[in-house]
């Protein structure tokens, strides 16, 4: 029998301790995107699995290194424990209440860069760790971490890594990234997440902006270029229109529907915190949204530049356009095939003259919501959240889980301290306190079970 009131002893006393060391990563910065910081915080990463008795390796990719962790345990189970030490750029450094480097504890709230997204999840898990270790002197089944420096830059080294370390990254399961409770406090298990292709179109039509008046009635325009070749890629009515875009979707299962119509209705809870209107599609609420939210794929302009945007006005014909579009895709759809499709699909349109830039991409990846192991980590959460969790067969996001489900063939569960108002990649990003303490509960519990 596992010794949990021991154990939640532990984490309640030890509590301010795991924050100070969980303040001392967030203070280190990791901007993967800036390239800031990256090897001082793997060895400061690494530092804290050492100290919890890990193996460790920092090994190196053609872009940042990734840190691998592996202490063995009494039964022959391995749980594999993926993370990220990098973090999102602060900017805008104005909008932050305190320096995001500076973690800052108010209000039952910790805030700083990358606090929630993810080193909170690595201190937490470490904690859990020590509970374990604390009361039994070893842990209950061996634990294998991969922590990457790429996730918030499309983990573009992470599959060639994977697939060049599959025995090293043995395991019978794995516990992801990030995992959170909902706007009522009920902790949610996400079991799949969309894929993404992202790209980058740009169009140039002249070596340089021109007098408006000269060439506005015989010179192309880079804008009105990539506005036309924009249009072709989705109608009014929202269906995407590049050919092929839409073959090989699975349509969401009987047993999908039945854990989907158990969420509770979002439709309110998005119009207040976005502001948002309406919906699109004619949707008003009910399992209908929530449906739509997930299992259809999308084509988004995330932005798109070109010509003058300053104060007034000024008559120039631009000679360059660009748009960043991502696409998010849901099983069986695949980035590769979607790039490809896209290419064939603009050539057709006349638009060869639009360049696309590959920016990364992830394949959708599920597990079965009956998998023993999600049952596990879902009913171990009764105890420390008073609630099982709720399964949600698909989330909007997207993330490197493709190739932990396929290339390792594990189930791949979530479970977390995010909360809805955690602003992640945003200023004043932060964490609950008491989150942290239940995901660390949470952790020592699920550690300890799957063990058995
Ligand atoms: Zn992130």
């Amino acid at each position: 029998m596992t010794d949990y009131e021991k154990i939640d002893t532990y984490l309640e006393t030890n509590l301010n301790k795991s924050i100070a060391e969980l303040s001392k990563l967030v203070a280190q910065p990791s901007v993967g995107a800036q390239n800031l910081g990256m090897k001082e915080c793997a060895a400061l990463v690494a530092d804290m699995l050492k100290a919890r008795g890990f193996k460790v390796e920092i090994l190196q990719t053609p872009g940042a290194p990734v840190v691998f962790g592996e202490r063995k345990g009494k039964s022959d189970k391995t749980l594999l424990i993926y993370n990220h030490y990098d973090v999102q750029p602060p900017e805008p450094l104005e909008l932050w209440e305190t320096p995001p480097f500076e973690p800052s504890l108010r209000n039952g709230k910790l805030y700083g860069r990358g606090v929630g997204d993810d080193k909170g999840h690595i201190a937490a898990r470490l904690f859990a760790i020590d509970s374990l270790l604390d009361a039994d002197g070893d842990l209950p089944c061996s634990i294998k971490f991969i922590i990457e420096g790429e996730e918030e830059t499309s983990s573009v080294h992470l599959y060639d890594f994977i697939a060049g370390n599959k025995d090293r990254l043995r395991a019978d399961a794995c516990i992801w990234e990030f995992g959170s409770v909902d706007h009522r406090d009920v902790p949610m298990e996400y079991l799949g997440l969309r894929g993404i292709c992202y790209v980058e179109l740009s169009v140039e039509t002249a070596a340089t902006d021109v007098h408006s008046g000269l060439g506005g009635s015989i010179f192309p325009n880079a804008a009105w270029r990539l506005v036309w070749a924009l249009n072709t890629l989705k109608g009014p009515d929202e269906r995407i229109l590049v050919p092929g875009f839409y073959d090989g979707i699975r349509p969401p299962s009987r047993r999908d529907r039945e854990l989907m119509s158990a969420l509770p209705d979002i439709a309110d809870e998005y119009k207040s915190r976005f502001g948002v209107k309406k919906f699109i599609k004619g949707l008003t609420g009910g399992l209908d949204l929530r449906i739509e939210e997930v299992f259809t794929p999308t084509c988004t302009i995330c932005g798109l530049t070109s010509g003058y945007q300053g104060p007034g006005s000024k008559t120039v014909l631009p000679a360059r356009a660009s748009a960043k579009v991502d696409f998010r895709l849901v099983p069986d759809q695949k980035p590769d095939d979607i790039l490809k499709k896209l290419r064939a699909h603009l050539d057709t349109q006349g638009f060869s003259d639009v360049q696309i830039t590959d920016l990364g991409g992830d394949a959708p990846a599920r597990t079965d919501p009956d998998d023993p192991f999600i049952q596990l980590v879902a009913k171990t959460s009764e105890e420390v959240y008073e609630m099982p969790m709720q399964l949600v067969p698909l989330t909007g996001g997207s993330g490197p889980s493709h190739p932990f489900v396929h290339d390792l063939g594990l189930p791949v569960a979530t479970a977390g301290l995010g909360h809805p108002d955690g602003r992640a990649h945003a200023p004043n990003e932060n964490i609950r306190i008491d989150l942290y303490l239940k995901h660390a509960r949470h952790m020592a519990r699920i550690i300890s079970e799957f063990a058995k």
